[in-house]
């Protein structure tokens, strides 16, 4: 597993389309668009192994049936999602060997966002890898659309028991956006203000913000702290009840990010 390079391709507005490549073979990660990606492995004249899907909404899938037309590819994604172009459906617990990456991807099932999304973790030198689509992002998580507010929880849960240096990839550049979410639900919390700082000095280069990592997202994350004091304080004076159950407090903290 070794000199592996984690490439953003930008897409829509604010997608990014993740490429894991050796200089020679790449494997592409929600491709929403297939036109910028086919660009980007002409330019850097990559050979694609492999796609993976972490659910089924068009900006993370629709560029495959454009990719297949050019090549041949193993299409990875949920089994519990009916996505056509995904050829080689994976669930919780399976393993991918992408031999030409000499990369092994964990699938684990975090449903919330679509009903069957999935997120593809590697242990992985020097850092550990993930890919969660749109269930975890820099400071936020994403939308419950098709599961229930407690799924998610336990989606967030399970990936915040990955390691600290676990390198996360969102697919939406959020991260400016839900840092004003946090900072209003967190007000104290130290590590959000430099965290804050730290990404305006990328956006304002043009940089993506992400890769952000696990230990920066357990500080910093309101929707993974949902157990201190200070963002059970404000979402209960937000919703206007006590709230005990950490679940509770996710999802007031959710309903309320969808207004903020
Ligand atoms: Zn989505
Ligand atoms: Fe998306």
């Amino acid at each position: 597993m070794s000199n592996l390079e984690i490439h953003p391709v930008p897409a829509f507005r604010d997608n990014y389309i993740w490429i894991i490549h050796n200089t020679v073979h790449a494997a592409i990660v929600d491709p929403g668009d297939a036109a910028p990606v086919i660009s980007y492995l002409n330019a850097k004249q990559l050979r694609p192994t492999a796609i993976l899907i972490t659910h089924h909404h068009s900006d993370h899938a629709g560029g495959n049936p454009q990719l297949l037309e050019h090549f041949d590819l193993p299409v990875y994604g949920p089994v519990h999602e009916k996505i056509a172009t995904v050829n080689s459906p994976v669930r919780d617990g399976d393993l991918i060997q992408l031999e030409s990456l000499e990369l092994t991807l964990d699938v684990m099932e975090i449903s919330g966002h679509t009903r069957g999304h999935i997120a593809y973790f590697a242990a992985s030198q020097p850092s550990n890898l993930l890919f969660c689509g749109d269930t975890l992002f820099s400071c936020g998580c994403g939308r419950i659309f098709e599961g229930t507010p407690r799924q998610m929880y336990h989606a967030l849960q399970k990936l915040t028991s990955l390691p600290n240096d676990t390198l996360v990839y969102c697919a939406h550049e959020y991260t400016l956006g839900n840092i004003a979410f946090a900072r209003t639900v967190e007000p104290g919390n130290a590590d959000l203000r430099e965290l804050e700082q730290r990404a305006n000095e990328m956006r304002r280069q043009h940089l993506p913000t992400l890769p952000t990592d696990m230990a920066t997202e357990k500080a910093c994350n309101p929707f993974l702290r949902c157990q201190h004091p200070e963002i059970i304080r404000c979402v209960e004076q937000f919703s206007g009840r006590k709230l005990t159950d950490p679940v509770d407090v996710f999802t007031a903290l959710r309903e309320w990010k969808n207004i903020f």
